[in-house]
């Protein structure tokens, strides 16, 4: 099963993604937990990258779309979790032909929905417990990156939903309630 978790910054992909794979044995794909792996390990890429993720804006199609296509190549144990990608209508279609060259396909693309307030209350929260315990946020987990990061899930990403709904494989989960309720709702729309 290869499944999209879609939704804006704070809505709880990478928590329901790293379930998924203890439970399910899927692999989770974040391309953005790439990306920071390349800024910290200092690689061209991950030099390149860096100021633009800080701002919050979206780094290029080509990087991401570079990123995912190795890591399709290897070995799909119980299938992959995309978590931040596909980000834009050219990734979406790059993704539809990536799995295809693998003879694979997209199961569905579940659309975490939730309330704009608590998403800001979220992150920066995320922030602040970072910081309690004495370690740092993520570099783009402030109000002004935030706001970026919003306006480009809103004009680049949000797209996605009419696209995947007007592909047959959209669901969509209210992503608002507690961890494990979402999960169920999740695992329902993976049945
Ligand atoms: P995330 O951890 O998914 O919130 O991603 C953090 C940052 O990495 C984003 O704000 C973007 O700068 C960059 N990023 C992650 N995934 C993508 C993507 N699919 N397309 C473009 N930029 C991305």
């Amino acid at each position: 099963m290869n499944i999209i978790l879609l939704g804006p910054p704070g809505a709880g992909k990478g928590t329901q993604a790293s379930m998924l794979v203890d439970e399910r044995n899927m692999i989770q794909l974040s391309t953005g937990d790439m990306l920071r792996d390349a800024k910290t390990s200092g690689t061209a890429m991950g030099k390149k990258v860096a100021e633009v993720m800080d701002r919050g804006e979206l780094v290029t199609d080509e990087i991401v779309i570079g990123l995912i296509r190795e890591k399709l190549e290897g070995d799909k144990k119980g299938g992959f979790i995309f978590d931040g990608f596909p980000r834009t209508l050219a990734q979406a279609d790059a993704l539809a032909a990536l799995l295809e060259e693998q003879g694979e396909a997209l199961d569905v693309a579940i659309e975490m929905q939730v309330n704009d307030d608590v998403l800001v209350e979220r992150i920066l929260g995320r922030a602040a417990e970072a910081v309690a315990a004495g370690g740092t946020a993520r570099a783009d987990d402030n109000e002004e990156s935030l706001k970026i990061r919003l306006m480009a899930y809103y004009k680049q990403t949000s797209p996605l939903i009419g696209y995947y709904y007007a592909k047959g494989q959209l669901k969509s989960v209210d992503g608002l309630g507690k961890i494990e309720a979402v999960k169920a709702e999740i695992a329902k729309a993976l049945k």
